[in-house]
């Protein structure tokens, strides 16, 4: 076998080419860029993600290779010209997503995508021959910001189209049906887009760490070991309003009062109990919401996050059992009125091997870690072993405009997916 053998050095010694991939970075940052503060506002299918969208496809057709949109608006960058997922055999898929929150930052899920059409290109480029075809994915509206079905491209290609809405509109009541129309997608054709189980033997997602894990430990790399699930209960808590100054506080039954000891329950389950990894309140809409009005009724959500699955059930149920203590306490009524859930997943053994073994290569400190945040790549698991790798955040912040990462942990980042790729790639023929 010294024909692998050969192919192998020479494929290892295929390097990406950094400015190329942060020249894009900077180019595609500009889109949807607020001129004062500097944040990005993207959502998925809004006028500004269309624009990124269009930049995505411009660059992968002036590198030669042939850029297609799914039903569900995700676009798919290919060597070869097709729309047929099946089309090349069993793929190793790259990916993230162009889509972001309201004022965010500019490198989450976009580096993602920008390294895998840049560890693409490098690929086809060197000629090298892969028995593996690898693919460059953006999945559409990951984030939910404008039309609140997050992870909506992911999960059509995972076929998880039962899960998502018939006829989803964003919060003004405007339909997806059009907005994803002039993406280039199709509500009605939503089963294309799924890839059928066995053609795709491994997803890798090359993210922002999005926390302050890596930055703290001196790592230049994260090998991600778990995506923690998600439990989303959104409350409604209904009280009795009233004048602020006539109303004694005997007997009041103030929904805002209530609400403020379900944030400080969510708090104390995950804190002072440990009873999951994270817990948060980070909404409250109170009615009628003014200052001399006891609040008659209170809209919220609380987030619970583990990456076990048994944990995430004992937290929520402490959770619930609080609110009826809590219900009880202050004269309200307390609803359970919605519930998104995700369970946690894990990330492939040998996946997170190939991506140490590449970093250690890169002499690049690594170490593993969760992912607090949800991803695309935990959908993509019902179809394929998946791998996710991270890179630093500088002060461990995103979602806001200051996210960022140095320049040449940028350029670690998609080295250390080019050697996986080509290592999944190889090891495949191997089995
Ligand atoms: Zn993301």
């Amino acid at each position: 076998m010294s024909h692998t053998v050969v192919e192998r050095a020479g494929s290892l010694a295929l390097d990406i080419d950094a400015e190329r991939l942060l020249r894009r970075i900077r180019e595609l940052g500009r889109i949807g860029a607020d001129p004062v503060g500097g944040g990005i506002t993207r959502t998925g299918f809004s006028a500004a993600d269309r624009e990124a969208r269009a930049y995505l496809m411009d660059e992968a057709r002036a590198a030669g290779l042939f850029p297609a949109v799914d039903a569900a608006g995700n676009i798919v960058v290919r060597r070869r010209p097709t729309d047929r997922p099946t089309a090349d055999g069993p793929v190793v898929m790259m990916g993230s997503h162009l889509d972001t929150v309201v004022d965010g930052g500019r490198l989450d899920g976009a580096y993602g995508v920008l390294a895998a059409l840049e560890v693409l290109q490098t690929v086809v480029e060197s000629g090298a021959r892969l028995r593996r075809d690898c693919v460059a994915v953006a999945f559409a509206n990951e984030e939910g910001a404008l039309f609140p079905q997050p992870f909506w491209g992911s999960m059509a290609v995972a076929g998880r189209i039962e899960n998502l809405p018939r006829e989803p509109r964003d919060h003004q009541g405007r339909p997806l049906r059009e907005a994803l129309r002039l993406a280039g997608g199709d509500l009605d054709a939503l089963g294309s887009a799924c890839w059928p189980k066995g053609s795709v033997s491994a997803y890798l997602e090359l993210h922002v760490e999005q926390g302050p894990v890596l930055e703290r430990g001196g790592s230049r790399i994260g090998v991600v070991d778990a995506i923690t699930g998600r439990i989303v209960l959104t409350l409604e808590i209904r009280g009795r309003a009233g004048h602020s100054g006539t109303t004694p506080m005997e007997g009041r039954r103030d929904a805002l009062c209530a609400a403020a000891r379900v944030v400080l329950a969510a708090e104390h389950i995950a804190g002072r109990r440990d009873l999951c990894r994270v817990a948060t309140v980070g909404r409250l809409d109170p009615y009628p919401n003014t200052p001399n009005t006891i609040a008659g009724a209170v809209r919220t959500t609380v987030d619970l996050r583990d990456t076990d699955v048994w944990r995430m059930a004992d937290a929520e149920a402490a959770l619930r059992a609080m609110l009826d203590d809590i219900a009880a306490a202050t004269g309200t009524e307390i609803e359970v009125v919605a519930e998104t859930r995700s369970d946690p997943v894990s990330t492939d053994a040998r996946l997170r091997e190939a991506i140490a073994l590449s970093a250690d290569e890169l002499a690049l400190p690594y170490e593993e870690l969760p992912s607090g945040a949800g991803h695309d790549a935990q959908f993509v698991a019902g179809l394929a072993p998946i791998g996710m790798i991270f890179v630093p955040s500088i002060g461990g912040v995103s979602h806001v405009p200051q996210e960022d990462t140095a320049a040449e942990d940028l350029v670690a980042g998609a080295r250390v997916l080019l050697r996986t790729v080509l290592r999944t790639t190889e090891r495949e023929e191997q089995l």
